[in-house]
Order: C-alpha cells, then sequence, then structure tokens
C-alpha cells in the first residue's frame, strides 16, 4: 500500500465517522499567537500538546530550524499576514533539542544533492546568479543562536508593528519542557 493509498483509505473513514466535528473552528487563532517552529517529527504533536494548543489556538508556521532566511520570503510574510489579517498579537519562535539545522553544512547538503544526480554545471550556475547557496544551506552554532537570530529578524522587521512581543523559547525534544531564551514584552522598537 502506498502512503498516498493509505490517507485516503484513512480520510474515507474520517469523513463517514464525522470525526472532524471534534476539529471545527475559525481561520482566527483563540489564543492571538503566531508560532513558528521547526519541521521535526517530534514535534509534529508533541509541541501543540506540550504548549496547551488546541485546534484553532494558533497559526502554525513550521520550516526546516523555525529561521526567518530572508525579512522578504514566505516565514515573515506569514506572520505578518497572521498579525494584520488575523488578529494574532504576539509572535513566539520555538526551536529545540537536537535540531537537525544545528551545525549543518552546506558541502554535506551538496555532496548529497551531487549523488542523487544534480550536475556541478547547475551548481555553478546558480553560483554564478549570485545564490548564496552556502548561506542557503547553513543551519546555525547553537539552538538559542537560532532562536535569537529569527527573533531578531522579525523584532526588527520594518513591517512588524512596534507594540507586538516576539518571544523565542527552546524545547525539549523528548519531554516537550520549555526553556524560556527571549522574553518580548516591553521590547517594541
Ligand atoms: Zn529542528
Amino acid at each position: 500500500m502506498t502512503i498516498l493509498s493509505e490517507i485516503f483509505e484513512h480520510n474515507r473513514t474520517f469523513i463517514e465517522r464525522k470525526e472532524y466535528e471534534a476539529f471545527r473552528t475559525d481561520q482566527f487563532p483563540n489564543k492571538k499567537l503566531v508560532v513558528l517552529t521547526c519541521m521535526d517529527t517530534r514535534l509534529v504533536e508533541l509541541l501543540p500538546r506540550a504548549m496547551g494548543f488546541r485546534n484553532g489556538d494558533v497559526k502554525l508556521v513550521k520550516n526546516a530550524g523555525a529561521i526567518v532566511s530572508h525579512p522578504f520570503g514566505s516565514v515573515m510574510r506569514s506572520i505578518l499576514l497572521a498579525i494584520y489579517m488575523l488578529h494574532a498579537e504576539e509572535v513566539v519562535v520555538v526551536g529545540h533539542t537536537g535540531c537537525g539545522m544545528m551545525g549543518l553544512s552546506c558541502d554535506r547538503v551538496l555532496d548529497k544533492a551531487r549523488e542523487r544526480g544534480v550536475s556541478e554545471d547547475v551548481m555553478s550556475t546558480l553560483r554564478h546568479s549570485g545564490i548564496d547557496l552556502k548561506k542557503w544551506f547553513t543551519g546555525f552554532e547553537t539552538v538559542e543562536d537560532g532562536v535569537r537570530e529569527s527573533v531578531g529578524v522579525i523584532r526588527n522587521h520594518p513591517l512588524l508593528p512596534r507594540e507586538v512581543p516576539v518571544h523565542g523559547m527552546l524545547m525539549d525534544s523528548e519531554s516537550g519542557g520549555l526553556k524560556l531564551i527571549v522574553e518580548g514584552y516591553g521590547k517594541g522598537r
């Protein structure tokens, strides 16, 4: 059975049993919060449970490492839309222990790409087009650094309202325990 047929089989039962009724809500976050976190598999259910979030509570933005790579990329756009259009009032960045972006080296990623058939020509064309693959594929030294960096990019964004608090936390990927890294109250520009 492929993953697709598995999903569709489950989906039929889910609909038949009206299991969706327990998840009914709207697009506005009840807790008025937007959360940026990592795509790590360990956090899929652990993070919402450990932070007390249910369906409808928060806007959840995820990527590899909870990194804001570019101030005018899709992550920052999602955060700004959550604030301006969807009534979010605070932002929290949640990094986690054992994150794969910690110490990630660009060379290792590009070696894998070469092994999978991406040619040296393609790499060189990208480099010459001004795409900084090294920066793009490089993670952070420590997860705390990564969280502080993301909080900084969001906090200093010219389109972020001054009064919006931007917090940073570190989650233990085993226990779900949280450590506060940046408390954003009263730190508006
Ligand atoms: Zn991670």
